[in-house]
């Protein structure tokens, strides 16, 4: 048997030894707070998942569904995007659902790259956007995310003949792991330098909702000329706690909408149709879950934020998204200092290094665990700090 070479291309898995590690301590009785998982830890809102056990129970969706969805999810999420952004939407030709938002992501790769072709990828960014990008056969280019840019990319600091090659820029915000924010100012310079360059922009956007202290992420399809170059990717998961559920879309210029359907429909037979008409049920039914839930994460932001910076871990209040991205002293690794904390308070985040060289330096928190859990966590970390002074 010979596998084909593009596996091998596959980064190692970083957290291999950490895994195991956490998993050696577990069996020997340690109690391990996980704040490594963006997972969100509440349930999905019951009038949902009334809606999905009231749909399995009817035959017809016990059938193959359609690739591209019943035109009712099509429909609602149009709607969705016209109440939430004032983003008109063709519910035909420019909304696709998709199993889950990271299924899409990575096939969205195969749309583009031809074998050697660039995509312009930021760095620390999540794994799908460079990854697909390898299995697709084509480069992905590092854009660094800094934080004396705020996490925005620098698109002055990339070569011409680099985005004159590059096919297609991704983007995030609210953004994994960082937790930064774009305005629209923002997207307006990505699409300008998209235009200049004849590139196209996938927009990747599911913590739109998840925002604290009154802020309201906007869509980058509200961004003049955006459809003309560019579709944004959205999901249930984290805005309706729905990622068991896997269901999400992408929406925006028809002509990519077109060619991912044309990958799609040879892969796979779309959403569950009993999924589907619970994500009408979520973006059509009642939105308030949303505002409480994301006091819960704000309260446990506020709480994490103070303690690791009184512990030296320095780490900015991000505006938006369940995730805290902290820096560590000098003199280690992400890995290392990922293990230390493992070892000595028994906590568990996640190495920056795993969303790339820039995530270097850094660890990321996420809020999706209960507050008990958090607030033992937040108790370990201050007295650690009594430990070591
Ligand atoms: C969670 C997440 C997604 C998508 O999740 P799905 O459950 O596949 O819809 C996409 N991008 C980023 C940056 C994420 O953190």
């Amino acid at each position: 048997m010979e596998l084909a070479r593009r596996l091998d291309r596959l980064p190692p898995y970083l957290f291999v030894e950490i895994n195991r590690r956490i998993g050696e301590l577990r069996a020997r009785g340690k109690d391990i707070i996980d704040f490594g998982i963006g997972d969100p830890d509440l349930p999905t809102p019951s009038h949902i998942v009334e809606r999905l056990c009231q749909a399995a129970h009817d035959p017809v969706n016990h059938r193959y569904p359609e690739t591209d969805g019943l035109a009712e999810l099509r429909e609602a999420i149009a709607e969705w995007y016209e109440r939430r952004f004032g983003v008109t939407l063709n519910p035909a030709k420019e909304v696709l659902p998709l199993l889950g938002s990271k299924e899409g992501i990575g096939h969205m790769a195969l749309c583009f790259m031809e074998p050697g072709d660039l995509a312009l990828v930021p760095d620390p960014g999540y794994p799908p956007f460079s990854l697909g990008t390898i299995l697709a056969g084509g480069e992905p280019y590092f854009m660094p995310l800094k934080e004396e840019n705020d996490f925005l990319p620098d698109f002055d600091a990339i070569p011409d003949e680099v985005a004159d090659k590059a096919k297609l820029m991704w983007l995030n915000y609210p953004n994994n792991p960082t937790g930064a924010t774009a305005g629209l100012d923002f997207f307006e310079r990505a699409i300008h330098f998209a235009q200049q360059h004849g590139l196209a922009i996938c927009h990747d956007a599911p913590y739109t909702e998840v925002a604290f202290d009154g802020y309201k992420a906007p869509s980058f399809l509200q961004t003049p000329g955006a459809k003309n170059i560019g579709v944004e990717f959205h999901s249930l998961s984290k805005t309706y706690h729905m990622t068991g559920w896997r269901v999400g879309m992408m929406v925006g210029n028809a002509d990519m909408v077109n060619a991912l359907f044309r990958v799609k429909t040879n892969l796979d037979s779309g959403v569950p149709q009993a999924i589907q008409y619970a994500a009408v049920e979520a973006l059509r039914g009642s939105q308030e879950h949303i505002a409480k839930h994301n006091a819960i994460f704000q309260q446990r932001r506020d709480r994490l934020v103070t303690v690791l910076n009184d512990v030296g871990l320095k780490a900015r209040i991000p505006k938006a998204t369940f995730y805290i991205w902290a820096k560590i002293p000098p003199g280690y690794t992400s890995i290392d200092f990922a293990k230390k904390l493992l070892d000595e308070v028994g906590i568990a985040v996640t190495p920056g290094i795993g969303y790339g060289r820039e995530g270097e330096g850094y660890i990321r928190f996420s809020l999706t665990i209960s507050d008990d859990r958090l607030e033992e966590g937040v108790n370990r970390l201050s007295s650690w700090q009594g430990r070591r002074r």
